[in-house]
């Protein structure tokens, strides 16, 4: 039997400024434990489709204007971004996002903002980051802004990771980033999924690496959702593989 899904997003539409339909009725599942794609073109949605779910659209005047969605039990439209990190479920956006001023230590302790589990419990976590993300422990003194690309990305996912989250929406980790680096980001990822049990929503345009690490996957073309399916399923589909392999 397929695992319970820690998420589903049931039909949803987003609209942006009042008129601009971006979202024309998505609807996807990630089940528990699972690593789960969104695939697709340049512009296609699927950032939008993650801050839909975790409620990042106003600031970019979008709203989610029908549909649901439910994450471990509970209907989630309506809760803040903090309160989502605070259940479990947290963003990583697209071009990683540190504080360059600070340094990747103290970038992964803003990471713990929501919990009140005290400083031993923290600390503990930081060293089970760095177990994962041996690089961070070497740069743990530098400044994020002056790492690579690489590190800053792998940065960006354990501060979210000090959040002790179940569910990470990833958006677009490869960006910017040559291969070698992005497989190195993306078995890190597996190995938090298989260890620590968190699941993963990845949105991604390099199609080839994320049908590697995926269990399934969505592709999405100008907001609609025109193909799912197992990643290894995808990966030998002839469609798939004439209009999606080739990029990335
Ligand atoms: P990317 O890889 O560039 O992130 P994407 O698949 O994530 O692409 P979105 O960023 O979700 O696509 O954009 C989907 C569509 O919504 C695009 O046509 C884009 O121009 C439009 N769009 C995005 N943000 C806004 C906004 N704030 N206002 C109006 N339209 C927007």
């Amino acid at each position: 039997d397929p695992a319970p899904p820690i998420l589903s997003v049931n039909n949803i539409e987003v609209i942006y400024d009042h008129v601009i339909l971006v979202l024309k009725g998505v609807s996807l599942t990630v089940p528990k434990g699972g690593i789960v794609a969104i695939l697709g073109a340049n512009g296609a949605g699927k950032t939008t489709t993650l801050k839909a779910i975790s409620n990042l659209l106003h600031s970019e005047r979008g709203e989610v204007t029908k549909g649901s969605i439910e994450f471990d039990g509970g209907r989630i439209d309506r809760l803040s971004p903090n309160e989502l990190v605070r259940r479990g479920c947290i963003q990583v956006m697209e071009g990683r996002h540190c504080f360059g001023h600070l340094s990747i230590e103290e970038n992964l302790l803003t990471g713990a903002f929501t919990r009140r589990d005290g400083r031993a419990a923290i600390r503990d976590d930081l060293e089970m980051i760095y177990n994962y993300f041996p690089r961070l422990k070497q740069r743990r003194n530098s400044m994020a802004g002056y790492t690579s690309g690489g590190e800053q990305q792998m940065c960006a996912i354990g501060r979210a990771m000090m959040s002790r989250p179940k569910m990470i929406l990833l958006d677009e980790p490869s960006m910017g980033l040559a291969p070698q680096v992005v497989d190195e980001i993306f078995e890190i990822v597996k190995d938090l999924n298989t260890r620590q049990g968190v699941s993963f929503l990845v949105a991604e345009q390099n199609t080839n690496m994320a049908l590697k690490y995926a269990t399934y996957g969505y592709i999405l073309e100008t907001g609609r959702i025109v193909m799912d399916g197992a990643a290894d399923a995808l990966r030998d589909n002839e469609d798939v593989k004439e209009f999606y392999l080739g990029i990335g």
